[in-house]
């Protein structure tokens, strides 16, 4: 059977909530990069759930993980569900959507699959946004969690006790391009 054609190009043809749509392009590129499952931290169900509410006539299995991942998921899933305003189920996918492409190596916003960083910025901000008002010096957003996920475990992870003073301010800062 062929994959459900998950991309962008057919996604932003379809008028619907930003909220399905960065649900949707995180879909896409965990399909694109191979990722078990799809979107982590979610049950059968909840899934299933998903797919009826954010692409109903798409059928998609979330797959299985290979092996145990030890990484920070958890973790970021906690911190945005702490700060999911509404929080309900929608809050739910998409913190599991945005801690289980965080995970990997670029941007978020790429890691994601979304067009730009401005997406992001702004399902945080609708859907996060005591979290994202927080970011208050425009860190980039990887960097930001990860920087409060730090900070809650007493773990300094910063050069400086400064932003202005530190040498990494290029890694934390700056255009997300
Ligand atoms: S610029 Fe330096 S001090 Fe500021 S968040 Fe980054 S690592 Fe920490």
């Amino acid at each position: 059977m062929n994959a459900p054609d998950l991309s962008l190009s057919r996604l932003m043809g379809t008028p619907q909530s930003l909220e399905k749509l960065v649900i949707a392009c995180v879909l896409a590129e965990s399909q694109r990069v191979g990722a078990q499952p799809l979107i982590r931290g979610l049950g059968a169900i909840s899934f299933n759930l998903l797919c009826t509410t954010c692409l109903p006539d798409m059928a998609l299995d979330n797959g299985v993980a290979e092996r145990p991942l030890f990484d920070e998921f958890e973790e970021l899933f906690e911190l945005l569900i702490e700060h999911a305003e509404p929080m309900d189920q929608m809050s739910i996918w998409l913190a599991a959507a945005i801690a289980t492409a965080a995970q990997r190596d670029n941007h978020l916003w790429q890691d994601m699959g979304l067009p730009s960083r401005r997406e992001l910025s702004a399902i945080l901000n609708l859907r996060f946004p005591r979290l994202a008002a927080a970011n208050n010096a425009d860190m980039k957003w990887k960097k930001f969690f990860y920087r409060q996920l730090c900070q809650r475990a007493g773990v300094p992870i910063c050069k400086s006790p400064q932003c202005g003073d530190c040498s990494d301010q290029s890694l934390c800062f700056g255009p997300e391009t």
